[in-house]
């Protein structure tokens, strides 16, 4: 999605999330559109250079789609066995974060919280463990491009991209 898309649909978005009690706050880095409280926590979105939204965190996504097909505003919210799954995903990348520090395996570039995946050394396709011993964080970009590589092959695009290549 273009940031001019999202900024064109934001005002009625916007007055919805007012209208279901949410609080639009101001965003806090460049890379932020739009940042506001929900029931659920913070939802932000955020864009890339060039004005691509990369990323929409918390339950904002949920909410914008539920407002965008006219869905109400409770069916968006995120049932509470998946904020148990969440909440475990973020102990697992804390915890992972504590071994690794907080960068991406693949570029090096520096994450946190909400921007951390979890990416499987061996996929879990290829029978890989879910355990933490064979977990790294990497960002969302580097998590896309390495998904059906081997486990060499991510380590051979991790020194690549540490190289710049
Ligand atoms: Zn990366």
């Amino acid at each position: 999605m273009r940031d001019n898309d999202f900024m064109q649909q934001w005002p009625a978005f916007r007055a919805w999330l007012q209208e279901n009690g949410c609080q639009i706050l101001e965003p806090t880095n460049p890379y932020e559109v739009v940042r506001f409280t929900t029931p659920d926590g913070i939802g932000i979105v955020y864009r890339k250079e060039g004005g691509r939204i990369s990323k929409m965190t918390g339950c904002s996504q949920s909410l914008f789609w539920a407002w965008k097909e006219g869905r109400k505003f409770e069916f968006a919210m995120r049932t509470p066995r998946e904020k148990r799954r969440d909440k475990k995903r973020d102990q697992l990348i804390q915890k992972i974060a504590k071994r690794d520090g907080w960068s991406c395996m693949f570029c090096g570039n520096t994450l946190d919280r909400e921007t951390a995946t979890i990416e499987h050394i061996v996929a879990l396709a290829s029978r890989g463990m879910e355990h933490i011993a064979n977990m790294t964080l990497a960002c969302e970009d580097c998590n896309k491009q390495v998904g059906h590589m081997s486990a060499r092959q991510k380590f051979e695009h991790a020194l690549k991209r540490r190289r710049g290549e």
